[in-house]
C-alpha cells in the first residue's frame, strides 16, 4: 500500500520548518475501517424499523385500539418487517456476489426477452405506487444476444428500472433498451425525467448505503444497496456501470458490457 504523507509546516521563531509525520495506512486497516462503517451501516438501518415496529407492539399491549386503528397499526406494522426482509434479500445478494466466483460466459440470452421482463416490472411498480403512473416504454435497439447469468443481469436492470420510477414524479417518462456501441460495447439503459443528480453525488451512488435523497428512499422503501449490487453485477461481467445526469431533467443509468458478453442475432 501507498504511505500517507502528511506534512504540517510549522515557523517557530519567525523560521520556515517542516515537520513530516509519515503514516502507514495499510490495505489491512482501510478495510478494517470499511468493514466497521458497514456493520454500523447495518445496524442502524435495522434498527429504525425495529424500533418503529416495538414502539406499535407496545402500543398495542398497553391501550385498547378500535378496529380501524388496529388495522392501521397492523399495516404499518407489516411495511416495517417488510422493509428488513428487504434489507436482508439485498444484504445477502450483495454478499453472494461478492463471495461467488464470477459467471463464466454463461448462457445466452435474448437482450429483448430481459428488456420485456423488466419492462413489465417496472408497470407493476408504477401502477403500485404512483398516482399517476409514468409513460415507461422500450427504446427499440438491434436483436441481440446477451452473455451472463439470468437473474443477475435481471436483478441489476430491475434495480436501475425500479430507481426510475421510485425517483422520478408520476406521469414522468421512462425510457429503456439496449444499445450497440462503435466500440463493439453493449449498454442497457435506462432513462428517466426525474429530478436529476448533482455531480458531486455520482461518483458515490454505487457505495453501500449512499444516498442522495434519504426520505424518498426510505418512503418508497430503498434499501441505499440497489447500485452497489448493480456495480457488482456489471463488474463481474466484465463491465461497468455509468450514470448521466441533469439537475431538474433527469439521468440515464446505464449496464455497459464488453464485446464479448453480446452477439448480433441473425436472422435467418
Ligand atoms: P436506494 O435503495 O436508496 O434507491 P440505490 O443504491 O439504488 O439505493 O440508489 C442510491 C441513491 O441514488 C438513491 O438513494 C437516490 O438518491 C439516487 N438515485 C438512484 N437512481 C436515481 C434516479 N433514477 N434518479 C434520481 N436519483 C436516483
Amino acid at each position: 500500500s501507498q504511505p500517507t504523507k502528511i506534512s504540517l509546516q510549522i515557523h517557530p521563531y519567525g523560521k520556515k520548518r517542516k515537520l513530516m509525520i509519515t503514516r502507514d495506512v495499510t490495505a489491512v486497516q482501510l478495510a478494517e475501517a470499511m468493514r466497521r462503517d458497514f456493520v454500523a451501516n447495518v445496524s442502524h438501518e435495522i434498527r429504525t424499523p425495529l424500533t418503529v415496529l416495538s414502539g406499535f407492539v407496545e402500543t398495542m399491549q398497553s391501550i385498547p385500539l378500535e378496529e380501524a386503528d388496529r388495522t392501521r397499526y397492523l399495516d404499518l406494522m407489516s411495511q416495517q418487517a417488510h422493509r428488513m426482509q428487504t434489507l436482508v434479500s439485498d444484504l445477502l445478494t450483495l454478499s453472494r456476489l461478492e463471495g461467488s466466483p464470477a459467471p463464466g460466459p454463461g448462457e445466452w440470452i435474448g437482450a429483448d426477452e430481459l428488456l420485456r421482463h423488466v419492462l413489465s416490472e417496472a408497470r407493476g411498480l408504477t401502477q403500485a405506487i404512483a398516482a399517476t403512473p409514468h409513460d415507461i416504454d422500450p427504446v427499440s435497439g438491434p436483436d441481440l444476444w446477451i452473455s451472463g447469468a439470468r437473474t443477475e443481469l435481471l436483478s441489476a436492470m430491475s434495480n436501475l428500472m425500479s430507481n426510475a420510477v421510485r425517483y422520478t414524479p408520476g406521469g414522468g417518462r421512462i425510457r429503456s433498451g439496449w444499445r450497440l456501441r462503435p466500440d463493439g460495447w453493449v449498454e442497457f439503459f435506462v432513462s428517466d425525467t426525474g429530478p436529476g443528480i448533482a455531480a458531486e453525488h455520482i461518483p458515490r451512488l454505487t457505495e453501500r448505503f449512499y444516498r442522495v435523497d434519504r426520505s424518498r428512499s426510505r418512503e418508497t422503501g430503498g434499501t441505499g444497496l440497489g447500485l452497489a449490487i448493480v456495480k457488482h453485477v456489471a463488474q463481474r461481467h466484465g463491465g461497468h456501470i455509468e450514470v448521466k445526469s441533469t439537475l431538474g431533467e433527469g439521468s440515464t443509468f446505464a449496464i455497459a458490457l464488453p464485446p464479448s458478453r453480446v452477439r448480433e442475432r441473425v436472422s435467418d
